[in-house]
């Protein structure tokens, strides 16, 4: 989407004061850490990184923090995911190509199909006309990314892979999940992951997609509320961009609650959620129950 009702009047960069044409707009789960005392049980938000939908205005890039003009759940008529739609998992890195590496890429792919085919985490978003896919398949890239990498470049590699027949072709029925290997850093404008976010979904070229998610190397802080485990860092950050690219593949054109994706509502009200599969996953604000997903 070019304007949302939050950027529609933003014509300079406050940043840099060149003319903005335009904005991009990214689902991002941002590295804010909230957590439990326990004597109280109060949750509290800390940190300037919430999760939500930014704005990069075009074509300078800078990101530009615009309030929302309404804090309303609304369906701006974009693509949603509809059953029978596919994922595409994508390691990227020698590291993945590497026989030690088998048993993680095993469990990945093994919750990726766990969490879309979940009858209540990924069935109840049938409440938003979203419906039920697969894992289609997964591929290693054994070839290493830069040390860092924007989001521009990783569009552009995705897009050669789909060309080239490495990642199968799912065109906008599906959307690609990238992997990346350790110590490699991903930048959106001038922030980088780990430091000011966990992860986030984007597409290609608006509502013709490639849709994409891209999941870091689990950062070691601020993006799991719940365990000291990697893996369930992963599977709290996949979920979250599961559902959020499911529910607004074509960020801001979904499902959205002001300048926040289903998800990112309740990263402000987390609680930990574990699949009966054994993955841990973060909340959708479900607007059936009036309440965020909760596993029985
Ligand atoms: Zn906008
Ligand atoms: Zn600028």
């Amino acid at each position: 989407m070019s304007r949302c009702p939050s950027c529609a009047s933003v014509s300079t960069c406050p940043i840099c004061s060149s003319a903005v044409q335009d904005f991009s707009h990214v689902g991002v789960r941002g590295n804010e850490s909230s957590f439990k005392i326990p004597i109280i049980d109060y949750t509290i938000s800390t940190g300037g990184n919430p999760s939500g939908i930014r704005h990069y205005a075009r074509p300078c890039g800078h990101r530009i923090v615009t309030a929302p003009v309404s804090a309303d759940l609304v369906y701006n008529g974009g693509p949603l995911w509809g059953n029978g739609y596919t994922w595409v998992n994508i390691f990227w890195g020698t590291f993945y190509a590497d026989k030690t590496s088998q048993s993680w890429i095993s469990r990945v792919n093994r919750a990726t199909s766990n969490i879309e085919t979940d009858q209540s985490y990924s069935g109840g978003l049938k409440q938003y006309n979203v419906g039920m896919g697969r894992l289609l398949g997964s591929t290693v890239v054994p070839a290493d990314p830069p040390a860092t990498i924007s989001n521009a470049e990783l569009a552009k590699q995705l897009v050669s892979w789909i060309s080239s027949g490495i990642a199968k072709d799912v065109g906008s029925k599906g959307a690609y999940n990238v992997f990346l290997p350790p110590v490699v850093s991903l930048t959106l404008s001038s922030e980088s992951s780990c430091a000011v976010f966990c992860d986030y979904h984007d597409t290609v070229d608006g509502a013709k997609g490639p849709f994409y998610t891209v999941e870091p190397y689990p950062c070691s802080s601020g993006c799991n509320q719940c365990t000291s485990s990697e893996f369930d860092t992963l599977t709290m950050g996949l979920s979250e961009e599961l559902i959020e690219l499911k529910t607004d593949m074509n960020p801001g054109t979904g499902w959205v609650i002001g300048n926040e994706e289903l998800c990112d509502f309740c990263d402000k009200h987390f609680v930990c959620n574990k699949l009966p599969t054994g993955e841990y996953v973060n909340a959708w604000y479900d607007r059936a129950k009036g309440a965020c997903w909760a596993v029985r």
